[in-house]
Order: C-alpha cells, then sequence, then structure tokens
C-alpha cells in the first residue's frame, strides 16, 4: 500500500493512494479512530492488515477522495524522531577523501523541518550554501530495543523519501549537524509511505537528484556501507525507536558542494529527488518573504 497524509499544510488527513489514483480517506473510514499516518502504525500489522482488507470491501466506496487535487504533505506529520545518517554511502566518502566510517554516524533533524512534495525549500537567511541530499527513508512499524539484525524485517513498516537539505555554513561552522540540517522546510519527505510488503529489497534501489532536470546525484542502495538491518542495531541498541520514528539512510556522491566546482542550489531551483520504487520529491528553492512557523509536527489537522 501507499499510505499518504493529504490536504493543506497543517490539516493533513490520512489517506491510501489507490491503484486507480484516488485516495481512501482513512479517517472517515475508521470512523474517525485513525487521524494520522503515525497512529495506523501504532496499530501494528493487524491494522495494516485490516486497512488492507478494508480496501477490498464495497463501503470503501464511500471514502474515497479524487488525488489529482490533493497535496500530498509528509506521510508522517508528527514523527517521534527524525534519525539521520551522515556518510553512508562509499561514493559520498569518496567524493570528500574521507576514511569508510567504522560505526554508523547519527545525527538528528527536527521535526519541524518537515514538508511536502511542491512545497517550498525555503532560502535560508546568512546563508550561501544550500544543499541537497536524496535519501531513502525506512519508518519504524513496532516498539524497537535491542534489535537482532537478523529480525530487522519485523520493524520495518515501510519506506519514503527525503531530501535532507542542508545549509552547508551552518553545519561546516558548527561542526555539528543538527543546526544546518534542521532549518524550517529542510525535510522534504513522501509522496507516500510504501508498506515494506512492496519492497522485497531496499539494498537494491536506485537513487538519484536532479536539479532543474540536470543529473546530479545518480547512485544506487547497493552502494550503502551500513544497511538496515545493521543500522536498526546500531541505533537501538539504547535507543527505543517507536511506531512512526523515520531513519534516513545516508545520501551518495553528487551533492552539490562536492562539485568541482560546487553546484549549491540558489532561489528558484527546481530539486527532484527519487528513489525506485518508492517515489519523487519535486520542490523548489524560495525565499521566505513570511515568517510563520512550521505546521509541523502536527498529529491532526
Ligand atoms: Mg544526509
Amino acid at each position: 500500500m501507499k499510505l499518504v497524509s493529504y490536504g493543506a499544510r497543517g490539516w493533513e488527513r490520512p489517506g491510501v493512494l489507490l491503484e486507480d489514483g484516488a485516495i481512501l480517506d482513512l479517517e472517515s473510514a475508521t470512523m474517525g479512530r485513525i487521524t494520522t499516518i503515525r497512529a495506523l502504525l501504532e496499530t501494528g500489522k493487524k491494522g495494516l492488515s485490516l486497512v488492507a482488507d478494508l480496501l477490498r470491501t464495497p463501503q470503501a466506496e464511500r471514502h474515497r477522495v479524487p488525488a489529482e487535487t490533493q497535496r500530498l504533505g509528509p506521510p508522517l506529520t508528527n514523527p517521534g524522531k527524525i534519525v539521520a545518517l551522515g556518510l553512508n554511502y562509499r561514493s559520498h566518502a569518496q567524493e570528500q577523501n574521507v576514511r569508510l566510517p567504522r560505526k554508523p554516524l547519527l545525527f538528528s533533524k527536527s521535526t519541524t523541518s518537515l514538508s511536502g512534495n511542491g512545497d517550498p525549500i525555503w532560502y535560508p537567511r546568512d546563508e550561501t550554501r544550500l544543499d541537497y541530499e536524496v535519501e531513502l527513508a525506512f519508518v519504524i512499524g513496532r516498539p524497537a530495543i535491542g534489535v537482532d539484525p537478523a529480525e530487522w524485517k519485523d520493524y520495518v513498516a515501510g519506506y519514503t523519501v527525503i531530501n535532507d537539505v542542508s545549509a552547508r555554513d551552518a553545519q561546516f561552522s558548527d561542526r555539528k549537524w543538527f543546526r544546518g540540517k534542521s532549518y524550517d522546510s529542510f525535510c522534504p519527505m513522501g509522496p507516500f509511505l510504501v508498506t515494506s510488503d512492496e519492497i522485497p529489497d531496499p539494498h537494491s534501489l536506485r537513487v538519484a537528484a536532479t536539479v532543474n532536470d540536470q543529473p546530479r546525484q545518480n547512485s544506487n542502495t547497493d552502494d550503502l556501507i551500513f544497511g538496515i538491518p545493521e543500522i536498526l542495531a546500531f541505533v537501538s541498541r539504547n535507543i527505543t525507536l517507536l511506531p512512526g520514528d523515520v531513519i534516513a539512510t545516508g545520501t551518495p556522491g553528487g551533492v552539490g558542494i562536492f562539485w568541482d566546482p560546487p553546484r549549491c542550489l540558489e532561489p528558484g531551483d527546481t530539486v527532484t529527488v527519487t528513489v525506485e520504487g518508492i517515489g519523487s520529491l519535486t520542490n523548489q528553492v524560495s525565499t521566505r518573504d513570511v515568517l510563520e512557523p512550521s505546521p509541523y509536527p502536527h498529529p491532526r489537522g
């Protein structure tokens, strides 16, 4: 299934994208019991299979919404945490001439940085080196602590795409990554959360980024240094992961800052990041004229 959060920013409702392109509204189909995709994931595999059953019933017709006119926000509108990996593709380590890490390198992105497909990426104030990073992200489906890597599949509800937008000036000058990775709009996510039954092997998916239709990143998740089993075991060794938590697996070579000369993002640029079989996100870089608080995280509209 392709799970979505659709509607205006900050007012998204949970849904399932159907094969004919319409959306099944999950909130009305469950009589108000499920108000977010995170809430659905919290019901576990049982809840997901109930939704799959529901799609096959005639009653599903009543909860259909035409999708063409709907904005797709981040599928998770209120994740508890967004964990990200730095330096997790061989090609990305090579392009900056650094050694491969011996263990996963973790950082966090703020949940207020979330945005959806088609939303603007705000060009930050006081920054000049804005960058894109295509990433495969996986989403946790059940509480996890001390996960055995051999059992990783039991914990992954599905996959989505993120653009780990980065302000390189802040990232490099701080020598800590939180600030430069967490500005409002720096985490476009989606457009779908594709359930894991539809992705037999997440370690052989093409990942790509373009800027104004020009290729910038072109790689495959088979170049990951640490795969999902190792990442999950490593993170959950001492950190509890909960349903709806998002883990971004890192980006391959080809980010703007390491081109020679660098090719960072400017206002007006359009970035598309794609993971094969999961989806594509397109966002345009814009200056931010009006300062409004981020609508994320929100548990419901
Ligand atoms: Mg990244």
